[in-house]
């Protein structure tokens, strides 16, 4: 039997990275999967390869009018969703001194108010209870060197977590947030090669002594979003190798 046959799947910027392993293990779980994100043409090859019933909607989860569309979109084809997965985010260094608005505005906008608004907008569709996982990251715990916006806006996730998760009590829906080490993926890979020998200090930073692949923060998602899990609520559960730990 598979876990999520027939279920609604939003997963905000699942053209790539972790959101994308985690559409296509929904997929190949019966989902219903709708993918998000703001380049067209990396969307639709996303939605070729994560196969099954996907739909891709592209959009930016800052622009709010664009997250209208995608859950009219599911309002036509369902009338409801299960899970969201509100993953999108960007990281970009800037050492204090460096901070200016536009950084500021650009991490805050994708990073919070996307996800504040990803899943406000879900919850008239949300009519049956369901489950949110919101993507975090050890950063938000660790104060990593010259990411103190990015930091920010993933401490800010913990805290929505706890409260929606009193907030939404009553409606059967559980809150949850999936908190990343590092996790060899576009952005990352990114990063190394912008930041020569970064590999290895990471590797060091992770006691199980290697980077994460994206699949294994998509089944800790698939875990949080399933029965499995009925009784975790307002967490935060790091896929991190140990980094914590040290
Ligand atoms: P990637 O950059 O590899 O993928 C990001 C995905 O989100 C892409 O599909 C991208 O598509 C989409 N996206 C980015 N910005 C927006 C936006 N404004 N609106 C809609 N879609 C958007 O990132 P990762 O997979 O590495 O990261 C996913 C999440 O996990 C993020 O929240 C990140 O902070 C978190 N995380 C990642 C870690 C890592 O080591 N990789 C560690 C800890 C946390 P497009 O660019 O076309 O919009």
């Amino acid at each position: 039997m598979k876990r999520f046959k027939d279920k609604v799947v939003v997963i905000t910027g699942g053209s790539d990275g972790i959101g994308l392993a985690t559409a296509k293990a929904f997929a190949a779980e019966g989902a219903h999967v709708y993918v998000t994100g703001r380049r067209k043409e990396r969307l639709d090859a996303a939605v070729n390869e994560i196969g099954g019933a996907t739909v891709g909607i592209q959009g930016d989860v800052s622009n709010l009018s664009d997250l209208d569309r995608l859950y009219e979109r599911i309002q036509r084809d369902h009338g409801r969703v299960d899970v969201v997965f509100a993953n999108a985010g960007i990281s970009e260094t800037a050492a204090l001194g460096e901070i200016d608005e536009r950084h500021f505005d650009r991490v805050f906008s994708t990073n919070v108010k996307g996800m504040v608004f990803s899943v406000q907008k879900a919850l008239p569709l949300m009519t049956r209870g369901g489950t949110v996982i919101l993507a975090g990251s050890v950063s938000g715990s660790k104060g990593l060197p010259g990411l103190s916006v990015y930091n920010a806006t993933k401490a800010a996730i913990r805290s929505l977590a706890r409260t929606w998760t009193t907030d939404l009590k009553s409606r059967g829906i559980r809150v949850n947030v999936i908190s990343p080490g590092m996790i060899e993926t576009p952005a990352m890979q990114t990063y190394l090669q912008n930041n020569v020998g970064a590999e290895d200090v990471l590797k060091q930073m992770t006691p199980l002594g290697r980077l994460g692949q994206a699949e294994d923060i998509a089944n800790a998602v698939l875990f949080l979003a399933s029965n499995e899990s009925s009784f975790v609520a307002g967490a935060e559960f790091f896929v991190d190798g140990g980094v914590l730990a040290v």
